[in-house]
């Protein structure tokens, strides 16, 4: 049969030497990497006291960002979720009724977004995805847990709060051609 690949290997059952079947210098050798990893600079650290610097391109925990005058931006279009190759995103859409154009910006908002932060692998695709500039992955990092539910996110924790906006400039504005 003609191989798809150029990759198979043909198995050949060779003969030990003796060296090989005495094993005594591949545990030597296995000590011998040992030995030289004592001597080598630790790179453990104590986090959280000590914290490495992170890339100005990190991407972290999301955030679901207001606009200028602290409306919710989402429109619930579900265009990240579909952009999500972890499925990791979900959302109820409702419709914004009087009173509430403060809230919300869009005529149609979420009133569920979650993401599961178990699944999410931090791709960024969910905010090339949206046409609302409303989701960005910022420089936070994702908080760890006990139990598998509380890594699902609700709008409780992606929602960037008013009085403390979110910077997430610095990677929007990074030059990759650095
Ligand atoms: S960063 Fe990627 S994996 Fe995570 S929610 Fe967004 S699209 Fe999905
Ligand atoms: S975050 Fe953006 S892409 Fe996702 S539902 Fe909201 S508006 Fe649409």
């Amino acid at each position: 049969m003609v191989s798809l690949t150029q990759r198979s290997v043909k198995v050949v059952n060779k003969k030990m030497t003796f060296g090989e079947r005495i094993y005594l210098p591949a545990v030597f050798g296995g000590m011998w990497i040992t030995l030289k990893h004592f001597f080598k600079k630790h790179e453990t650290i104590a986090y959280p006291e000590v914290q490495r610097p992170m890339s100005n391109v990190y991407r972290g925990q999301h955030v679901l960002k207001k606009d200028e005058q602290g409306r919710e931006r989402c429109t619930a279009c579900g265009l990240c979720a579909v952009a999500c190759p972890a499925e990791a995103i979900t959302m109820d859409a409702a419709e914004r009724v009087k009173g509430e154009e403060h809230l919300y910006r869009e005529e149609k908002y979420a009133a569920k977004y979650e993401i599961n932060m178990l699944r999410c692998i931090f791709c960024g695709l969910c905010e090339e995805a949206c046409p609302k500039e409303a989701i960005f992955l910022t420089d936070r990092i994702v908080d760890a847990d006990f139990g598998r539910n509380e890594f699902i996110y609700g709008k409780d924790k992606l929602v960037e709060p008013t009085n403390q906006r979110i910077d997430v400039s610095k990677r929007q504005n990074w030059d990759y051609k650095n």
